[in-house]
């Protein structure tokens, strides 16, 4: 049985939400970007999304990565290895992507989020979805604008969440996707709108808020978020309430 997925549009590019994940398409005429693919088990959901909005997954000519956490990285390895199409991240994540190192929460701090209402639940789904898999993208090389995907992506550096973290601003929709650089809302937070993602998740906090002004100096009239809904505003705006509600959890 197929999970609902929600998409919302904001002229050329397109944020798909399923259960505990987002990622972006990017339309250019017949050509598609794809940002961030979900979990393993989303994979089928992104193919899914692509058909929803009219196109097939022969006119994704490449995929940009925010970040290489399993929850953004995992469709696109089964998609790419699938599809052919070429994967592009931030050079700093590149070694992340290929699995040379691992930057992410392992089961030892589950305990740090399971005071966190929702956390069980969101536990059991995340390993459902393949949460555990330590698959990474083998070809995944770094992003060179001058030679750009459809839409004409704009990498931010925004490094904290990872090393190599980063952002990609669509020009011609004024649309910041921002990973989980900034989101605005996640299954183990009760925060509604622009937010840090829950301590745990990061690997370096400090780079993260300082990252913030990264965001802050993007012009766009909406964010993208890794995980929560979309929300229209401008980055300085959505950065300064991330600002102001950092310290909102406890370590
Ligand atoms: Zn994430």
């Amino acid at each position: 049985m197929s999970r609902p997925l929600s998409i919302r549009r904001h002229q050329d590019a397109y944020l798909v939400s399923a259960a505990h994940v987002n990622w972006v398409l990017v339309e250019d005429g017949h050509d598609l970007t794809l940002i961030d693919g979900g979990y393993p088990g989303n994979a089928a959901d992104v193919e899914r999304s692509v058909r929803e909005i009219g196109h097939q997954m022969s006119d994704v000519r490449g995929a940009l990565l925010t970040h290489a956490h399993v929850d953004h990285l995992g469709g696109l390895a089964v998609l790419a290895d699938r599809y052919g199409f070429p994967v592009f991240t931030g050079a700093d994540e590149v070694a992340h992507a290929h699995r040379d190192h691992l930057q992410q929460m392992g089961p030892a701090q589950i305990p740090l989020l399971l005071w966190r209402r929702g956390s069980v639940r969101w536990v059991t789904d995340i390993v459902r979805l393949g949460g555990t898999d330590r698959t990474g993208v083998e070809g995944a090389r770094p992003y060179d604008p001058e030679q750009p995907l459809p839409g004409t992506p704009v990498p931010v550096a925004t490094p904290g969440h990872t090393d190599g973290h980063t952002c990609y601003l669509i020009p011609g929709s004024r649309v910041l996707v921002t990973g989980d650089a900034l989101v605005t809302g996640h299954a183990v937070s009760s925060l509604d709108g622009p937010q840090l993602i829950v301590r745990p998740f990061s690997h370096d906090r400090e780079s993260a808020l300082a990252s913030l002004d990264a965001i802050a100096d993007v012009d766009a009239d909406v964010i993208f978020p890794g995980h929560g809904r979309a929300w229209e505003g401008s980055p300085a705006k959505a950065a300064t309430l991330a600002r102001e509600t950092a310290g909102f959890w406890r370590p």
